[in-house]
């Protein structure tokens, strides 16, 4: 039989439920089960592709496209869930499939409701991603707080679901927070009133999971499973993480959340192995050392902008038994640098030890990025461009080498002569914006001999894209003769995927996102090696 637990969160928003569904997740995984992960979010955008890094963190990308949620990164890189189209679900795509298949008239004449018709179409997506025979566990986590309104017929599905398939096969779990107030003292009161409000929509939680600063001790553990119902070996304490979020999965286990699941679910299973996670939170608390890494971007307000960045780059640390401190630089900043009254770039970089650009879209800031590419190469400091850092690159080189001074790219400036970033021709008349750039994942093909080749091992590699402009071909031959080693190509030789410096120690730029595939027990290729060289760069 396969088993569902769902996932709520009470109280507030952002208390971490998508780190808690993805702990769960490994624990399951730990214990030699496999596990589907499912994001439901309940805003009307089809998906996350068109809305702004600032409203809602970074649109994480999976192979085959989708432009989900940030809380698909975080199943990634915790468990070994396929992710794809099916492992996010939106209101927007709720309703537009009952809406089609309204129009295409297989209602048959009847009245399309919420209930059942929005709600069947709900339990059909929950279910679809655990349909391969050799899935135990789906994981759903229903975004927003129980008691939005956005999300009540996703509540409601969850519970006609619980009803229906019973509760040994169907658990929940709720996240409420047990919040201190002046003088330290816990208060259980919004906890109380959050699980209320979930037994209001029909749903007793099987198991609460507690966030708070400190560690919940027992008698309050006792005291929040008598008045919600829940058993007291549900009542987990989900306290802050003092190193690291990936502590998680153990601390759970150290509370026996894990047997408590599968007691619940009537489900044997072997013990849990948690040998990889035990490693990995032991390399986060022990670093030999530390490296600065400066990021310089546009989106720096919001920290989940870069989330998949920031992670990857704590990995490529821990792959060196390092800690990364990453310094947030935003480029709007460096865009007057060197100009009277502007920043001083040499005081903006001492004693970082690399540079990364990440993605990012629109001219905004792109000076400066430029600007940080030029000091890195010219200074011969690791850099590391990512997708549009890496169109930085190739910008910054033909206006310096190439001397063509109005070198852009086509998305910040329509004019220039030397458009070396540009839309390819059969891309130029695109209307639409969503689902509409090169998505997903694909191949590159890395060239002998180049940097990227020896980091990787391999002649083809694969990672995930998310961009709309190319590097011109129109001037690829021109930056070729001019010395900037073009180190990969799609496959079929059109496009161009990863440019180096020459006599650099590690400047490199890809067109892809390979941040998104990096696991802290897998640490991508690109980011452990940088790590290396900027560890390199601070001890010279
Ligand atoms: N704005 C650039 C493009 O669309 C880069 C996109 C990105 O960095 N994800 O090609």
């Amino acid at each position: 039989m396969k088993k569902l637990i769902f996932v709520t969160g009470g109280v507030c928003s952002s208390l971490g439920k998508g780190v808690a569904a993805s702990s769960i997740g490994a624990l399951m995984e730990a214990r030699g089960l496999s596990v589907r992960m499912v994001k439901i979010d309940p805003y009307l955008n089809v998906d996350a592709g068109t809305m702004s890094p600032y409203q809602h963190g970074e649109v994480y990308v999976t192979d085959d496209g989708a432009e989900t949620d940030l809380d698909l990164g975080n199943y990634g890189r915790y468990t070994h869930s396929p992710l794809s189209k099916v492992n996010s679900i939106t209101t927007g795509q709720v309703y537009q499939s009952v809406i089609n298949k309204e129009r295409e008239g297989r209602y048959l004449g009847r009245t399309v409701q919420v209930i059942p018709h929005i709600t069947d179409e709900i339990k059909a997506r929950v279910l679809a991603p655990g349909k391969d025979p050799e899935v135990d566990i789906t994981i759903v986590e229903i975004g927003g707080t129980v008691g939005d309104m956005e999300s009540i017929p996703f509540l409601e599905a969850a519970r006609q679901m619980i009803h229906e398939l019973g509760r040994q096969n169907a658990l929940s779990v709720h996240v409420t927070l047990v919040p201190a107030v002046s003088g330290g003292e816990l208060k259980t009161k919004p906890t109380q009133h959050a699980v209320k409000e979930l037994q209001e929509v029909g749903i007793q939680p099987d198991a609460l999971v507690i966030r708070a600063a400190e560690p919940i001790d027992e008698g309050m553990r006792r005291k929040i499973a008598s008045f919600t119902n829940v058993e007291f070996e549900g009542v987990i304490s989900g306290h802050d993480a003092k190193d690291t979020i990936y502590e998680l999965p153990l601390l759970y286990h150290s509370q026996g959340f894990d047997t408590f699941l599968l007691k619940k679910m009537g489900i044997e299973s072997r013990h849990a192995d948690l040998r990889e996670w035990i490693e990995v939170v032991r390399k986060y608390r022990e670093p030999k050392r530390r490296v600065r890494i400066g990021v310089v971007g546009k989106y720096m307000e919001l920290n989940d902008s870069y989330k998949s960045i920031w992670e990857a780059l704590s990995h490529g640390g821990i792959a060196n038994d390092a800690a990364v401190d990453p310094v947030k630089i935003d480029s709007g900043r460096l865009e007057e640098a060197g100009a009277e009254g502007g920043v001083d770039m040499a005081k903006i970089f001492e004693g970082i030890d690399g540079i990364l650009v990440p993605g990012g879209y629109g001219q905004r800031g792109s000076a400066g990025m430029v600007k940080a590419a030029r000091w890195a190469r010219e200074n011969k400091v690791p850099y590391f461009g990512v997708c549009l850092g890496m169109q930085m690159m190739v910008i910054e080189w033909a206006r310096d080498v190439l001397g063509w001074e109005d070198a852009d790219s086509s998305e910040f400036n329509q004019d220039s002569a030397h458009a070396v970033v540009s839309l390819l021709e059969d891309q130029v008349d695109v209307k639409s914006y969503g689902g509409t750039q090169r998505l997903g994942k694909s191949e590159s093909a890395l060239k002998a001999g180049s940097l990227i080749r020896k980091i990787y091992g391999a002649d083809i590699i694969w990672e995930r894209h998310r961009h709309r402009y190319e590097v011109s071909n129109q001037f690829r031959a021109d930056l070729e003769r001019s010395g900037l080693h073009i180190s990969a190509l799609t496959p079929d030789g059109s496009l161009v995927e990863a440019v180096e410096w020459p006599d650099h120690p590690w400047g490199l730029g890809v067109q892809c996102h390979p941040e998104f595939k990096s696991r802290p027990v897998q640490p991508a290729p690109l980011f452990k090696s940088f790590i290396g060289a900027c560890i390199k760069n601070a001890d010279a």
